[in-house]
């Protein structure tokens, strides 16, 4: 019961690594608010919680729009009493494809999730983390912030944002007692996979992957979530600004 008494945000947990941590969260004795574009599979999850014993709910949300937002982060006050933790996870990406053909369209898209909503989602938050005296923020960045692959260089950079945004607000917010750490998580079988490889998810397409991965595998929702657990955890009561890989040694 790591996380007992607590209460936190997860976008884009209907799925994948974010409904990983949502499962492990809740069972760790958090309180879970899920804000999702996918209404359907985000209630999924929140039943799947509540028949475990656990507490969420969620609610529909762009993060790319800044009302949106403001009405998560107000939803997590108004239900479950306080806002400790927000995990901004939510992400999309291109479909894998030489940098001259990702359109301007492709590319706002890409910015206003994965790096304005990250923005707004942290300044909706801030509010309610100075009146509480702290808070804890978990970037859902990744390992093509740091070792990039070819064909997908929009999605490569806005995660290198991400990255300096976290640290640079880990130096910002320390004042506040704000601790602000980002995942770099390898490839995973999630529903961003296809997109990534290009091609189609074949166990030959998987396995060019897999052999840049030392450990041999691709990570899981499970491997996310374990180290999300510790790093909004007050066992990581010490640790700001550091981007974590978690990538079976990918970056080595
Ligand atoms: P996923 O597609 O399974 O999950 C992403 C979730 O985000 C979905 O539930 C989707 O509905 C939601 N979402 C998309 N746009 C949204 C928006 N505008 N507002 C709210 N919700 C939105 O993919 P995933 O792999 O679990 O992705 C989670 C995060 O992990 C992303 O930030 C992704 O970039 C990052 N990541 C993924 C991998 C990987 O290989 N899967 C590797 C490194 C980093």
């Amino acid at each position: 019961m790591t996380l007992r008494g607590k209460v936190a945000v997860i976008t884009g947990a209907a799925s994948g690594f974010g409904a990983g941590m949502a499962r492990l969260f809740a069972a760790e004795g958090a309180a879970v608010l899920i804000g999702d574009l996918d209404g359907e599979k985000a209630r999924k999850v929140v039943a799947e919680i509540a028949d475990l014993g656990g507490r969420a709910d969620s609610l529909v949300c762009d993060v790319s729009r800044r009302d949106d937002v403001a009405a998560m982060v107000s939803k997590a006050q108004d239900e479950f009493g306080s806002l400790d933790i927000l995990v901004n996870n939510a992400g999309i990406s291109h479909q894998n494809k030489p940098y001259q053909e990702v359109t301007d369209e492709e590319f706002d898209r890409i910015y206003a999730v994965n790096v304005k909503g990250v923005h707004m989602a942290i300044q909706s938050a801030l509010p309610l983390f100075e009146a509480a005296g702290g808070g804890v923020i978990l970037n859902i960045s990744s390992t093509a912030a740091l070792r990039p692959r070819p064909g997908l260089s929009v999605y490569n950079s806005s995660k290198g944002a991400v990255q300096i945004l976290s640290k640079s607000l880990a130096a910002e917010l320390a004042p506040l007692k704000v601790r602000v750490n980002a995942i770099c998580p390898v490839m995973g079988d999630t529903g961003l996979l296809e997109t990534f490889m290009g091609q189609a998810d074949t166990p030959e397409n998987r396995e060019k992957f897999i052999g840049g991965i030392p450990l041999g595998r691709l990570s899981t929702p499970e491997d996310i979530a374990r180290a999300a657990l510790f790093l909004v955890s007050d066992q990581a009561a010490f640790i700001t600004g550091v981007a974590l890989e978690v990538d079976g040694g990918r970056c080595v």
